[in-house]
């Protein structure tokens, strides 16, 4: 009898032990929606110091005009508020936004080049390759984190890309990753469109390619396309690449580039919305958004290269329940492009490994809360020479 008992007792400490073990094993602080957002080619200048005074006069000067006036502010932190009031309203107070370098915290891509393909394999593969240095690079050889969360159950067939360059299906090697991506002048629905995917299809249809080097379709048809595929289809893992921006920064168009960056703002505060109001998706989903190179400055704004200084300058915001409110980050840290892999799996609670491939660290901080860098000195604020005058109605 004594002996059953006893047999009993460590029979439960067995059960016990296997819970624990197999509790363990399971992710921690997971989450089970990802949405990505990566708007090509947008400046930190712009997200965090609003219109570029050097950019404003000429503008003004030439087209009289008066877009740059209703985003314009001596105040930098009015203006950026102005062009992207969803990240100074809402991610700001509830989320985090990283990269201003005016408070010493610095987000830069590694790889040598400054510009799409290499900036885009980067951010997914987590780690920088040297070959790949052309966008007209062919399909990518590395495996991209979000084939690798198409691989696991939790996410299989539930990841879905849309972009509007079709340079994607490249960089993410859909002829092996076997991702669903809707690129460039593909239509929506599949085989069977809806009425609205089909009034979409035929307004795309219907519309011009927007080009600058490559095949890109107008920032609408994308966003609209990725909006309703989230609405039906309801996918736990969601690219949307927008590529307007820096085609705009490469017509030397400051005007349309704010505009289009607004708009960003606008669409991005719309699927924050729906994400908030949706069963699926509430409380259990985080938006990442970031880009995936800088520009230079002053006359070379319009460019980014290798051999354009700072155009390795970058920005990102995220939001999300796991996500800690800490505002504008003041951290003096320097985060790569290449850590972005990591950080998108374990925010969904998985660490991302590639066999024979040593991927870059996930940004931890981003889980931690109240981080500030007291020990780094608040900035002076920014000011501004008064070299323009706008006539104010
Ligand atoms: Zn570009």
């Amino acid at each position: 009898m004594k002996i059953s008992k006893y047999k009993k007792f460590w029979f439960k400490c067995l059960i016990l032990v296997c819970f624990l073990f197999l509790k363990s094993l399971t992710p921690v602080a997971a989450q089970e929606n990802l949405i990505i957002v990566i708007i090509d080619g947008l400046r930190w200048q712009e997200v965090f110091q609003g219109i570029d005074p050097f950019n404003a006069p000429k503008d003004v000067a030439t087209n009289k005009n008066l877009v740059l006036n209703k985003f314009w502010d001596s105040d930098p932190k009015k203006s950026r508020a102005k062009i992207f009031p969803f990240f100074w309203n809402t991610v700001v107070s509830q989320g985090q936004i990283w990269g201003n370098r005016d408070i010493g915290n610095k987000v830069s891509v590694k790889n040598p080049y400054k510009f799409s393909f290499p900036g885009y394999s980067e951010i997914f593969c987590g780690f920088v390759d040297n070959k790949i240095n052309t966008n007209d690079y062919g399909n990518n050889p590395h495996v991209n984190v979000l084939e690798f969360l198409n691989s696991l159950p939790q996410y299989k067939d539930k990841v879905a890309v849309f972009t509007a360059w079709d340079g994607f299906i490249r960089i993410l090697n859909v002829s092996r990753s076997k991702l669903y991506i809707k690129a460039g002048t593909d239509l929506y629905g599949d085989a069977n469109p809806d009425a609205e995917q089909q009034l979409l299809n035929t307004l795309k249809s219907n519309s011009y390619i927007y080009t600058y080097d490559q095949n890109k379709m107008l920032d609408q048809y994308t966003f609209y396309g990725a909006f309703d595929y989230l609405k039906k289809n309801k996918p736990k893992v969601l690219f949307i690449g927008l590529a307007e921006v820096d085609n705009f920064g490469h017509k030397f168009d400051y005007s349309a580039y704010i505009t289009s960056a607004k708009q960003d703002d606008k669409w991005l505060s719309d699927l924050w919305n729906f994400i908030q109001n949706d069963s699926f998706y509430k409380n259990n989903t985080t938006l990442f958004i970031t880009t995936d190179h800088g520009r230079g400055i002053k006359d070379n704004w319009p460019y980014h290269w290798t051999d354009v200084p700072r155009s390795e300058e970058t920005w990102f915001a995220v939001i999300g329940p796991k996500i800690a409110a800490n505002g504008e980050v003041n951290l003096s840290r320097n985060i790569y492009s290449g850590q972005l892999a990591s950080t998108y799996a374990k925010i969904l609670g998985f660490n991302f490994t590639v066999p024979n491939t040593v991927v870059m660290l996930p940004i931890l901080d981003i889980f931690k809360k109240n981080i500030s860098n007291p020990a780094f000195p608040r900035p002076l604020p920014i000011t501004i020479p008064k070299i323009m005058t706008i006539n104010k109605k």
